[in-house]
């Protein structure tokens, strides 16, 4: 798609009349481009590894809902498993079989996860998690790590990531100070940090949450010794380790990170993918920890939409595929070891102080020639440059993360022929900086 016949003509109407009545015109702040300026394509469809905005542009979208579309938009398969849900009604707030074929496979697939509960979003999910971690420890402290994302609960919204740090505000207002004492921040990939906050405060801390791959402060792989790290302090101390499986769930490897690094947690968080798109978050992991949540136990947690019918077929239909497709993962491995390297021969090539990153189908391209391991050194990228690459690939047909600190997501669909116009973008998007920065 050449410059000239871009518009985003209807996009800019429908932005300006969507902000009269939702705040900043969305419903989800990062969708609004606030940290890469200008106007958010609004999207009429998507089909595959294409999205289609209302002025008829079409880009390869690398976003995938931020996440859930591992096998490309409007998948078949889910789309008919809904349609034929829907037909018996929407929702009863009673149970369904679905719901036991969904744990099942979850259960099958995450095998940590011995029982679990399905909830409506990722936010739920750590926000239960960490309750149940409480109720069953009878702590009440929590560490958390800077930059790392776990939904919008108040007491995650401590140098939290994703568009809290791109809007740099990671501590929200609201939060009250009661709240926010009983959340302990910790360096990413930082053992000996950790160790020093459990060794501060004895026998007060609940749980130790983490992203196991962060991936709301770009994509920050653990380095070796991490997650072994965490869960030997976990096991020494009595605290209950909590992966937040929400991005990298089915993303990473059929078993998430825990599985890729081999490092098991007491519970697992999980969202994105396992609603195949439609509202649907998870916790789940050992049966002594999960019997603490009621009805069996006494920690309270409940949801009138919870387990909704048509989320749960969307989800079933594609943790199904998951379970079917035994090369799914190492196609995915390739393709994006395929991306990286063109990317990177790219970065070389035009001399650019930039580095990648990436686990299988979600990756960063980080603007910073310091290697990024952390909250600080993320925080040194340049995002006025990220913000100048964002709206060249946008006008190349490419649609990306609109922040610095998000991660991008590849589908099955992704081909041959996508990467090529992706990687024919980036040499416009970088050849343009270059010119402007060095
Ligand atoms: C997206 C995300 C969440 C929040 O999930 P929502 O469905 O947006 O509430 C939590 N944790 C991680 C790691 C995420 O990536």
């Amino acid at each position: 798609m050449s410059d000239r016949s871009y518009s985003l003509k209807k996009s800019v109407l429908a932005f300006e009349e969507a902000q009269t009545v939702l705040p900043g015109g969305v419903n989800s702040p990062v969708r609004a481009f606030k940290s890469v300026g200008g106007t958010p394509p609004f999207i009429k469809k998507a089909k595959g590894a294409y999205l289609e905005d209302i002025d008829g542009n079409k880009y390869v979208d690398y976003v995938g809902s931020w996440g859930p579309m591992l096998f490309g938009h409007a998948d078949p398969d889910v789309i008919k498993a809904v349609k034929k849900a829907a037909n018996s009604s929407t929702s009863f707030g009673a149970p369904t079989r679905i719901e036991i074929d969904l744990a099942k496979l979850v259960c099958e697939l995450v095998p940590s996860i011995e029982k679990v509960r399905f909830v409506n979003s990722g936010t739920e999910a750590t926000m239960s998690a960490v309750r149940l971690a409480r109720g069953f420890t009878g702590r009440d402290k929590m560490i958390k790590f800077e930059g790392n994302y776990h939904g919008h609960g108040d007491s995650f919204l401590i140098a939290a990531g994703s568009g809290a740090m791109t809007f740099g505000q990671p501590n929200s207002p609201g939060v009250t100070q009661g709240v926010a004492k009983d959340t302990l921040l910790a360096r990413f990939n930082d053992v000996n940090h950790v160790q020093s906050l459990i060794e501060a405060n004895p026998g007060e801390i609940a749980c130790i949450i983490l992203e196991p791959i962060a991936g709301n402060m770009g994509c920050v792989p653990p380095v070796p010794g991490f997650l072994e790290g965490l869960r030997s302090l976990c096991d020494q101390h009595g605290i209950v380790l909590i992966f937040d499986e929400v991005m990298t769930g089915f993303r990473v490897a059929r078993g998430g990170a825990q599985e890729l690094y081999n490092v098991i947690p007491d519970l697992t968080t999980l969202g994105k993918i396992v609603g195949g798109g439609l509202p649907v978050g998870a916790y789940g992991g050992k049966r002594e920890i999960m019997d603490h949540v009621s009805p069996v136990g006494p920690v309270y947690q409940a949801g009138t939409l919870s387990g909704n019918p048509l989320a749960m077929h969307a989800g079933y239909s594609t943790l199904k595929k998951i379970a079917d497709q035994s090369n799914l993962y190492d196609h995915l491995e390739i393709y994006g070891g395929m991306m990286d390297e063109a990317l990177g021969g790219l970065i070389n090539e035009l001399e650019l102080p930039y580095h990648t990153t990436r686990v299988g189908s979600m990756g960063c391209l980080f603007f910073s020639e310091e290697k990024v391991v952390d909250y600080a050194s993320a925080k040194k990228c340049d995002t006025e440059a990220y913000a100048a690459y964002f709206h060249e690939m946008l006008k190349s047909g490419v649609y990306i993360a609109p922040s610095q600190f998000e991660a991008y997501f590849f589908s099955t669909l992704h081909g041959t022929e996508e990467f090529g116009q992706t990687i024919r973008a980036q040499r416009i998007a970088l050849s343009a900086l270059r010119e402007i920065q060095f």
